[in-house]
């Protein structure tokens, strides 16, 4: 009998690769990783989410690459649970699962004229600057003058600064190409920042609000009145806030104590302000929103509520950026309303079946616990999903090795004339790329089509 474990981890992003990383760790068991992606290329929202302008947050995946070079770690690229794969071949080819797939899905605002042509998700948006493959073909009209970004986290602000930017700062990183020639032809004048709740309430952190500062090319604006703290919230700062919150105070004051200087574009935060209705002929033309006022609850928290006072404004494009969400596995347990897997400390549990939990299947990252959290987070959460999983494998008295059939999943996968990506695969093409990308001064130059990656790889290799 095989004395491996045999582990499937589905996703690569920083959830599947710390998992891997722990499962690897463990001196005492002798353990196997296969990581499969719908994707040819690794990294999760780390290639896909975060800002091209972040790259040093970029420089977390030399610790996945070291994972990856581990000699009982494959990774199976260009394979979709639930198109090229299934949970009947995992559970036959594998000890144990950890679905790490992430939340790629958006929540919508709710309110008349969301589908209107120009009224697009932040989510929509990062992926087509950032090259996602899925997203190159999407269109934003760039010819319009005003743009609202709804919602007040580090996202939105992402999607503002790239709006913001100017396309010579924008031509330093790795965005995708067309979208850095769309970008250039940018009219863009107003960028609206649009919180429902008060600049204390903020969920966007100090590091990310600071670099408002220092826009070449856009004033800032804050309205000053929204500074001007009512006596529970200045209570509030001064007692409870955090150390962050405290921080994003100085800066906003630092910002609304500056002149616009007459620059190309403003970017114009507006806290208290919630958008009920867009409206225009066939696409976006106009945005209403009401004011609000934070109103104490009965736990002592302050919660946004809408008064009679109503702001129209002239719009073109709308971003709503107000939380990820998650999207159901096929058979898995889904729970709707968070998005998430329902599991117990990453073990997955079937709610429609009396909360029984499944010993061979796991969760960890986003899709376990919520879109929400740094890329360190999903260490600790990988963390006790795999010492979970162990424990559980032990408990349950299980043998390593029990449920693998031969042939080894990649006769299934060259059966199903699946054309997988290996990591040595996605090596060649890093290199393509950033070869490629440092001729022109830029971090890299991305490949954005699945069809070219493949092209690319197979003539290389
Ligand atoms: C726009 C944005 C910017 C961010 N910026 C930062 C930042 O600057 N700093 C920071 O610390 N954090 C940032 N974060 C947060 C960070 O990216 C997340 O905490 C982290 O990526 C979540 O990890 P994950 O592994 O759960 O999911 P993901 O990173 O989403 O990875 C999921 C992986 O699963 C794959 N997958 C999905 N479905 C399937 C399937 N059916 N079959 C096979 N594979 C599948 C996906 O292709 C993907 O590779 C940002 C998040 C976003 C959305």
């Amino acid at each position: 009998m095989n004395s491996f474990w045999k582990i499937a981890v589905i996703g690569s992003g920083p959830a599947g690769f710390y998992a891997a990383g722990e499962l690897f760790r463990q001196k005492s068991w002798e353990i196997k990783v296969d990581m499969f992606d719908r994707l040819p290329t690794p990294f999760g929202l780390v290639r896909g989410g975060v800002a091209p302008d972040h790259q040093k947050i970029k420089s977390v995946t030399k610790i996945y690459t070291r994972i990856a070079e581990n000699e009982n770690f494959r990774f199976f690229g260009n394979v979709e649970f639930g198109r090229d794969i299934f949970q009947a071949d995992l559970l036959e080819h594998y000890d144990g699962m950890i679905y790490s797939v992430g939340s790629p899905a958006d929540r919508s605002l709710g309110i008349p004229g969301e589908d209107l042509s120009g009224s697009h998700s932040a989510t929509e948006f990062v992926a087509w600057y950032n090259g996602h493959p899925d997203f190159r073909d999407h269109k934003f009209d760039l010819s319009v003058k005003h743009a609202f970004v709804i919602g007040m986290g580090n996202v939105a602000l992402d999607v503002a600064r790239i709006l913001a930017k100017t396309a010579d700062e924008l031509a330093k990183t790795d965005i995708a190409d067309y979208a850095l020639k769309e970008l250039r032809k940018s009219q863009l004048e107003n960028i609206w920042l649009v919180g429902r709740r008060g600049p204390l309430q903020a969920a966007f952190s100090p590091a990310e609000l600071r670099e408002f500062l220092e826009l070449p090319d856009a004033d800032v604006l804050v309205e000053a009145d929204a500074l001007e703290l009512d006596a529970e919230s200045q209570q509030i700062l001064e007692t409870l806030a955090s150390n962050d919150t405290k921080k994003n105070i100085e800066i906003l004051k630092q910002i609304s104590a500056r002149d616009a200087s007459g620059k190309k574009r403003r970017v114009r935060f507006l806290f208290l302000a919630s958008p009920v209705e867009i409206s225009g002929n066939d696409k976006v033309e106009k945005i209403s929103m009401v004011r609000n006022q934070l109103v104490k609850q009965e736990d002592g928290s302050l919660r946004p509520q809408a008064t009679e006072n109503k702001i129209e404004e002239e719009a073109g494009l709308i971003f709503r950026s107000i939380g990820y969400h998650g999207k159901p596995l096929t058979d898995l347990p889904f729970d709707k309303k968070s998005g998430t897997i329902p599991n117990e400390c990453g073990q997955v549990k079937d709610t429609e079946n009396g909360n029984v939990l499944r010993n061979r299947e796991y969760v960890a990252g986003w899709i376990k616990r919520g879109p929400n959290g740094v890329i360190g987070t999903n260490k600790q959460d990988a963390v006790e999903t795999v010492h979970r999983m162990l424990e559980t494998f032990l408990n349950e008295k299980m043998e390593a090795g029990k449920n693998d059939v031969n042939p080894d999943i990649v006769s299934l996968l060259e059966n199903r004339k699946v054309d997988f990506f290996s990591f040595a695969d996605w090596l060649l093409l890093d290199a393509h790329e950033t070869e490629a990308g440092q001729k022109l001064g830029r971090p890299r130059t991305k490949l954005t089509s699945v069809a070219e990656m493949l092209e690319i790889i197979r003539k290389k290799s």
